[in-house]
């Protein structure tokens, strides 16, 4: 399996762990856009949003809970920015399903 983020869920590339579970892993982005800046990934391999199918609902919906009990825990009280970059034109770079939290400073609109 070549894929990065399958491989820092084995363990095989170091991370830094912030949060796990049956379903999930987050850890810290390597290059942080944001005083918080945190990947909430699936533990199954799912390329993007666009490989989503009917069974995955809940699990959609895990991962964005996962990001917002991480803002709770994190004191994120004045907002916080849940982003899902999808395909070459969302400005997805690595192909496994990934929410970035970011926070801790404000955030601008529109995105780039
Ligand atoms: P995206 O551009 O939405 O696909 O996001 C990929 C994210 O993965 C970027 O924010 C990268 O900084 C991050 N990233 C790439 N390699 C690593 C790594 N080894 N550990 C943690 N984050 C990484
Ligand atoms: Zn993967």
């Amino acid at each position: 399996m070549s894929c990065l983020f399958c491989k820092i869920l084995e363990g095989v590339i170091p991370s830094t762990p912030v949060y796990q579970d049956e379903f999930s892993y987050a850890f810290a982005d390597i290059h942080p856009m944001a005083p918080i800046h945190i990947l909430i990934v699936p533990r199954r391999h799912i390329a993007s949003m666009a490989e989503t199918t009917q069974d995955d609902r809940s699990l959609v919906g895990h991962l964005h809970w996962v990001a917002s009990e991480l803002a709770r825990t994190m004191k994120l009280d004045d907002g916080y920015r849940i982003v899902v970059n999808t395909g070459s034109e969302g400005g997805q770079t690595v192909d496994h399903l990934h929410l970035h939290l970011l926070g801790g400073r404000q955030l601008t609109w529109p995105p780039g």
